[in-house]
């Protein structure tokens, strides 16, 4: 669990620009040691989560439209095999399980740490706008707009809310790596829609990010569902916004696009498709989980989903067949054959055999 600050520049064992992470340390831990190095890892958006987890499932950061999936800044894994053996896995010496274990998940070893790539700590803007759910349409539009022109720098997630008690709200998250001028320019037919509820727009440090879509930092029950869009047309926006997201509590699209769409060696490798789609709600009973998962089902069944989905974005009950490719999972196998033939490793989203 130990995080071990390592950072290049000063004459440790690593390569400058590095940091060793040991399983289990989270990404707003990584944060705070980089921090005073001038260097960031990539956060996603809860600081509480594991950098090791979401590395092993490819992992989607607020900075990856600028550099990818987190695991393609994953240089070397530290690990206990089938046959418990420790080893220390890295491109050259191993290059079909490392290319396996950045992004196919906790199938193939017990990964006791890994080798970090860190990047420049950026100058940041971001926040979350909101909106009564009455202005979804002007928002939606407007978000298409930013989308179909942001540069990699600029990252922008639309979310429709319902929490129990409040009215139905519409909401824009953004993050730019850059000064707040450029950001607001990119970000203007924001400022051309109806008063917002409220604006958390401003400079912000990378320590800060946790606070823009403020996720539950203690364990809850939670019933999700990931897809990921071909488009956002027309046609997808008017069904996203046709009905009332209840009883979901959250609808979360993200506009991915930029590296991620780059040549990537890691299962997932490039996505073509320019969204993820995260549809989320609270099973406080059975009658309300069977109607959460029937509107999760409605609502994919309507829009363009491409039938993959991000491993980190999978739910109990699916495998690595709702994440890969049929080619990639045949490669995925094959490593599983060779490396965990009696099936060892076996409590996650499995590759099959
Ligand atoms: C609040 C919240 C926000 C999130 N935001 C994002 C986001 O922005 N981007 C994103 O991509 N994902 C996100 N996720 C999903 C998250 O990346 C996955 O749930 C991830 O698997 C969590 O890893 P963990 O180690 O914290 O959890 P765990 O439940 O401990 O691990 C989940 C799985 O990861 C594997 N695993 C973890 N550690 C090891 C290890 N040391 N060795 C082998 N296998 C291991 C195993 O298969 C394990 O079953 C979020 C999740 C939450 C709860």
């Amino acid at each position: 669990m130990a995080l071990l600050e390592q950072f290049g520049g000063s004459g440790q064992q690593l390569p400058a620009r590095r940091a060793h992470i040991g399983a289990g340390v989270s990404s707003g831990r990584v944060q705070a040691a980089a921090a005073p190095y001038g260097l960031t890892g990539l956060p996603g958006s809860s600081p509480v989560v594991s950098v090791p987890g979401v590395a092993l499932g490819g992992g989607l950061s607020w900075f990856g439209r600028a550099y990818g999936w987190v695991a393609d800044s994953v240089s070397a894994f530290d690990l206990v095999d089938a046959d418990g053996h420790q080893r220390h896995v890295t491109a050259g010496i191993d290059p079909d399980l490392f290319w396996a274990l950045r992004g196919a998940g906790g199938d193939f070893a017990i990964v006791t740490g890994l080798e970090l790539t860190l990047h420049d700590a950026p100058r940041l803007y971001g926040g979350r706008m909101v909106w009564t759910a009455e202005h979804a349409p002007e928002v939606m539009d407007a978000y298409r707009q930013i989308t179909a022109t942001a540069p990699d720098e600029l990252t922008v997630w639309l979310d429709l809310l319902h929490f129990p008690g409040f009215d139905p709200m519409v909401a824009v998250d953004a993050t730019y790596l850059g000064g707040a001028e450029q950001a607001r320019d990119l970000l203007a037919p924001l400022d051309r829609l109806p008063r917002p509820l409220s604006d958390g727009r401003r400079v912000m440090a990378v320590s800060e990010l946790g606070t823009i879509t403020a996720e539950p930092t203690d364990p809850g029950p939670g019933l999700s569902r990931g897809e990921l869009l071909t488009d956002l047309d027309d046609v997808a926006a008017k069904t996203l916004l046709a009905d009332p997201i209840a009883p979901l509590l959250s609808v979360q699209i993200r506009h991915l696009g930029g590296a991620f769409a780059r040549p990537s060696d890691s299962p997932h490798g490039p996505l073509a498709e320019p969204y993820a789609l995260y549809l989320f709600g609270v099973p406080t009973d059975p009658a309300t989980a069977r109607a959460i998962a029937d509107k999760q089902r409605a609502l994919a069944g309507a829009l363009p989903v491409s039938g993959r989905k991000p491993l980190t974005f999978l739910n109990p009950g699916e495998t690595a067949a709702d994440a890969f490719t049929s080619t990639t999972l045949s490669r995925l196998r094959a490593v599983k054959r060779r490396r965990d033939p009696r099936n060892t490793f076996r409590s996650n989203f499995p590759v099959g055999g």
